[in-house]
C-alpha cells in the first residue's frame, strides 16, 4: 500500500531535515479505518515505539490523538513531512511477530482493517491490563544524599530499614519492609522524601485463575486406532511440520483421549497446546476432564470477567499456563511456544465470528499452524465438507480414522416421522407426533431419561386464531399452514400452496386476530407439560442459559437424574454424555425448507448425527425419533443409517454440480439501509460495478444477485445481499485485494459489509 501521510493539521508537522535517516512507524488505526499510515518517531519516544504495541497518533480531524497499532518500524530517509507519534500506550508488546503476521493475513483474507483485526486478537481488558496491581519496590538510594556533610544521626527505626534493604539489593515492597523492620509506612515515606530510599513502581499480574484438580489416570489401555492416531500427531509435532490431521470418529470413539495424549507429547517437549471448543457451554465438561489430567490449564471464553481474561493472557504469555482451552478467541492465545492446536467439532458454525473480523476460528487455527510449522488436529464425527474434500485433494491434509465406538455399543435406531401426514390425520396442532409421545411414555415408564431437541434454525410457526384457537389450514389439503418470515406468506408444506396471511380468523363465526404459534422451546414445553404432567422437565436455550453457571447446574441436575426430560436447542445436542438417556426426539428437522442455504442438508445431517450420539450411550440401546415437515430427504436417510461417508459423497456431487463450496469460495456482501429502495439501489450499483470490474479484467468469478436477504429486515434496516463466487481461495483473495485497492469495495464502504466464507446465508 502507498505511503499515506495525514496532513490536515500542519501545526504538528515535523519539518524535514535534509539527509537525515530517522525512524518511521507504520501504524494501523484501531478505529475501523482501512490502510496503513506513517508517523515520525520523535526522539523522546525512540526505543519505546515497537511493532505490536499501541500508540497514540494525531489522525484526521480528531482533536485528541487516536489509538493505533504500530505494525512496523523502518529507518527511512526523511524526505516526506510526517507528523509525530504522540505517545506509546503499552510497555510490553501485546502482539508478537507471528501473531502480527496472522493478523495481516486475517485483515486481508477476511476483509477487515488491520488495526481492528489486531484489536480483536487482543481483547480490551488485556490491553488495559485489568486486574494488574501496582507494586512499589523500595531500594537504597544509590548515592547518599549529601556525602560532604557528616552522616545524620539515624533513628533506630531508620537504621533498621537501611540495614534490611542492604541485604535485599533487589528491593522490597513497602508493606513487607514496614512489617519486617517494625517501621511505620509513614517513616518510610519520609525517608523516601529525604532521598535515602528510591521507589520503583510497576504493574504486576497476580496469578491467573486455576483449574487444576489433578485426578487419577484412567485405568484402560488405549486401543490400536488411538495409539496410531497419537503416534501420527505426536510425530508431526516432533518434526515441527505443518500438517492438518482430521481425526474422524463418531462420538464415543475415543477422540478426546487422543487429544489428551497428543497434548501431553507436546508438553513433554516444553511447548504449549491450544484446544478449541465451539461453544462456551461445552468448555465446562472438557475443562473438567482435562483439568484432572494436566497441570497449568488456562481457560478462555466470552464468559470470563475482564480481570480473569487479562490475567489468563499474561500467564499464557509467560508460559506459566501451557494447556489452553477455549472458544473462538482462544485461537489468539499469546503462546510464546505453541506446539499443537486441536479444533474439536471442527464443522461447527459457531466457530465463525459474527462481527468484523468475520473469521472462521478453524481456518485461523490452520493458518496459525502453517505460520508456526506445527500440526493442527481437527476432530469430528461429521466433518465439514470443506475439510473432507481437502483430505481428498491436498497433500498436507491427512485423515485419521477412529472407526469403532469404545464400548462396542451399537448406534441407536433412528425413526423418521413425516409431520405432513401426521397433521392430516390428527385434529388440531400437535408439535409432538404419536411416535414421539409413545417414545417419551416408554422412556418415563422405564425411569430413563429423554432429550428433546428443537432446531432453532427453522423459522417456521403456525398461525392460530387467538380466540377460537383454530389454525389456518391450506384451502386445498386442509393441512396446517406454516408462516414464513422471509416471505411474509403462509405456505402449505404438503402441496406447496402459498397464501398471503389473512388479517383475521377465517372462521365465519369468529373474527379473532391471528397469532403465530411457534415451535419455540416454550411452546413445546407447554405441550410437554400438558401431555406429561408427571415428568420433571428442564429447558435449555439461550434464554435460560445466560451464564455458564446455569449450564453447569443443568448438567449436574440432569446427571443426578433430578430431571426426566431435557428440552433444548442445539446447545444440548453436543458433547453431553449421560448413560441413562435412551430416547432422543428431534421436534423439527426442517432446516432444508426454511433455510435457503446450500449447506442445509449438511446441517441437517450433522444435527441428527449429534443427537443420535446422545442416545448412544444407553446400554439397552437408544431410540431416536426425527420429525420433519419437509419429507425424508437424502440427508435424513443417510443420517438414519449413520453413514457419513455415503452422505459426504452424495452431497459433494450435488455441490460440484451447483458450483458451491468446497468447489468454489464465496464472499457475501450485505447491504443494509433504513430505506428499502435505497438498499436495493446501493446493492444493484455495487454488484454492477463489481461485475464490470471482473469482466474488464477477465477474472473468472461471478456475482450472484443481488436479492432481498432471507432475513430481509434486521434491526430496522432492510437487507439485500449478493455473492462473489470465485473458483478457489487464492482467486477470491486476489479479487478482494483488487476491489479494495481500487476502492470499489472496501471495509469502509457505506452500508456494506463483507463476509468471506459465510457459514450461513440468512
Ligand atoms: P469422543 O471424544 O470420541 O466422544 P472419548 O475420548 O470421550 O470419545 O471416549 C469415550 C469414553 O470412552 C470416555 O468415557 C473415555 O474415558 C472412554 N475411553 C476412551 N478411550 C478408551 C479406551 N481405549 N478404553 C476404554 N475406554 C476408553
Ligand atoms: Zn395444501
Amino acid at each position: 500500500m502507498p505511503h499515506e501521510s495525514d496532513t490536515s493539521n500542519p501545526s504538528l508537522w515535523i519539518e524535514p531535515r535534509e539527509s537525515r535517516i530517522a525512524p518511521v512507524a507504520r501504524v494501523s488505526m484501531v478505529a475501523a479505518v482501512d490502510g496503513e499510515y506513517s508517523f515520525a518517531v520523535p526522539d523522546q519516544l525512540a526505543g519505546r515505539v515497537e511493532p505490536g504495541k499501541r500508540v497514540l497518533v494525531p489522525f484526521g480531524k480528531a482533536r485528541e490523538p487516536q489509538p493505533a497499532f504500530c505494525i512496523a518500524l523502518a529507518e527511512e530517509a526523511w524526505t516526506s513531512t510526517l507528523r509525530p507519534v504522540a505517545d506509546v500506550l503499552d510497555d510490553q508488546r501485546l502482539i508478537d511477530d507471528r501473531l502480527l503476521e496472522l493478523g495481516r493475513w486475517m485483515s486481508r483474507y477476511y476483509f477487515c482493517p488491520l488495526g481492528r483485526t489486531l484489536a480483536a486478537m487482543v481483547p480490551e481488558p488485556v490491553r488495559s491490563q485489568s486486574g494488574y496491581r501496582t507494586v512499589r519496590t523500595v531500594k537504597l538510594a544509590a548515592v547518599a544524599p549529601d556525602s560532604s556533610s557528616p552522616p545524620p544521626k539515624l533513628s533506630r527505626q531508620r537504621k533498621a530499614v537501611l540495614d534490611l534493604l542492604a541485604s535485599h539489593a533487589e528491593g522490597m515492597e513497602i508493606d513487607e519492609l514496614s512489617e519486617q523492620s517494625g517501621t511505620s509506612p509513614a517513616v518510610i515515606a519520609t525517608m523516601i522524601k529525604a532521598g535515602l530510599l528510591t521507589v520503583e513502581t510497576r504493574r504486576e499480574a497476580p496469578p491467573a485463575p486455576n483449574f487444576d484438580c489433578p485426578g487419577a489416570e484412567p485405568a484402560f489401555e488405549l486401543n490400536a486406532h488411538q495409539r496410531a492416531a497419537i503416534a501420527a500427531i505426536a510425530g508431526a509435532a516432533a518434526e515441527a511440520t505443518f500438517k492438518v490431521m482430521l481425526l474422524f470418529g463418531v462420538s464415543g470413539s475415543g477422540k478426546t483421549e487422543v487429544y489428551i495424549h497428543s497434548i501431553r507429547s507436546v508438553l513433554a517437549r516444553g511447548r504449549q497446546a491450544i484446544l478449541l471448543v465451539p461453544e462456551i457451554a461445552l468448555t465446562t465438561q472438557i475443562v473438567n476432564r482435562l483439568a484432572s489430567r494436566f497441570e497449568d490449564v488456562a481457560v478462555i471464553h466470552s464468559g470470563l470477567t475482564g480481570v480473569q481474561r487479562s490475567l489468563t493472557y499474561t500467564a499464557i504469555a509467560r508460559g506459566e499456563k501451557r494447556v489452553i482451552i477455549g472458544t473462538r478467541s482462544a485461537v489468539f492465545a499469546p503462546c510464546p511456544d505453541l506446539g499443537l492446536i486441536v479444533v474439536d467439532e471442527e464443522q461447527e458454525p459457531s466457530y465463525k465470528n459474527q462481527q468484523s473480523p468475520r473469521f472462521n476460528t478453524r481456518d485461523v487455527a490452520i493458518k496459525r499452524g502453517q505460520l508456526l510449522s506445527i500440526p493442527v488436529v481437527l476432530g469430528s464425527a461429521t466433518p465439514s465438507l470443506e475439510t473432507w474434500y481437502n483430505c481428498q485433494r491436498l497433500p498436507h491434509f491427512q485423515r485419521i480414522d477412529l472407526p469403532s465406538r469404545i464400548a462396542g455399543l451399537p448406534m441407536p435406531e433412528v425413526r423418521f416421522v413425516d409431520m405432513r401426514l401426521e397433521q392430516k390425520q390428527r385434529k388440531g396442532i400437535h408439535l409432538l407426533s404419536q411416535s414421539m409421545e409413545e417414545g417419551l411414555t416408554r422412556t418415563l415408564e422405564k425411569k430413563q431419561q429423554a432429550v428433546l431437541l428443537l432446531n432453532r434454525r427453522g423459522y417456521s410457526s403456525y398461525l392460530v386464531c387467538s380466540q377460537c384457537r383454530q389454525p389456518i389450514v391450506c384451502p386445498h389439503c386442509r393441512a396446517n399452514m406454516v408462516f414464513h418470515q422471509s416471505t411474509g406468506k403462509a405456505a402449505c408444506h404438503y402441496c406447496s400452496a402459498k397464501i398471503l396471511v389473512p388479517k383475521r380468523c377465517g372462521n365465519p363465526s369468529c373474527t379473532g386476530t391471528l397469532i403465530r404459534f411457534g415451535m419455540g422451546t416454550e411452546r413445546v414445553e407447554e405441550e410437554l407439560r400438558s401431555k406429561f404432567p408427571q415428568a420433571r422437565l428442564a429447558r435449555a436455550d439461550s434464554d435460560t442459559m445466560t451464564h455458564t453457571r446455569h449450564y453447569e447446574e443443568l448438567v449436574r441436575s440432569f446427571a443426578q437424574r433430578e430431571v426426566d426430560v431435557l428440552l433444548g436447542t442445539q446447545m444440548i445436542a453436543k458433547g453431553l454424555d449421560f448413560p441413562f438417556v435412551s430416547f432422543v426426539g428431534v421436534v423439527n428437522a426442517d432446516t432444508s425448507m426454511s433455510m435457503p442455504d446450500f449447506r442445509s442438508a449438511e446441517r441437517t445431517f450433522q444435527m441428527i448425527t449429534q443427537v443420535a450420539g446422545r442416545a448412544a450411550r444407553a446400554e439397552a440401546g437408544g431410540h431416536v425419533v426425527v420429525q420433519s415437515l419437509a419429507g425424508e430427504s437424502a440427508a435424513l436417510q443417510f443420517a438414519a443409517r449413520h453413514d457419513y461417508v455415503g452422505f459426504a459423497g452424495h452431497e459433494l456431487t450435488q455441490r460440484q454440480r451447483a458450483g458451491w463450496p468446497p468447489f468454489s469460495r464465496l464472499a457475501r456482501v450485505i447491504i443494509s439501509h433504513r430505506s428499502v429502495n435505497q438498499a436495493q439501489v446501493e446493492a444493484n450499483r455495487l454488484a454492477e460495478r463489481i461485475r464490470e470490474y471482473l469482466a474488464h479484467h477477465a477474472l473468472t468469478a461471478d456475482v450472484l444477485g443481488p436479492q432481498s436477504a432471507p432475513l430481509s429486515r434486521l434491526r430496522n434496516a432492510y437487507r439485500f445481499d449478493f455473492l462473489i463466487r470465485a473458483p478457489h481461495a487464492g482467486r477470491l483473495m486476489e479479487i478482494l485485494d483488487a476491489l479494495r485497492a481500487n476502492k470499489i469495495l472496501t471495509p469502509n464502504t457505506r452500508f456494506a459489509l463483507v463476509d468471506v466464507d459465510p457459514v450461513a446465508l440468512l
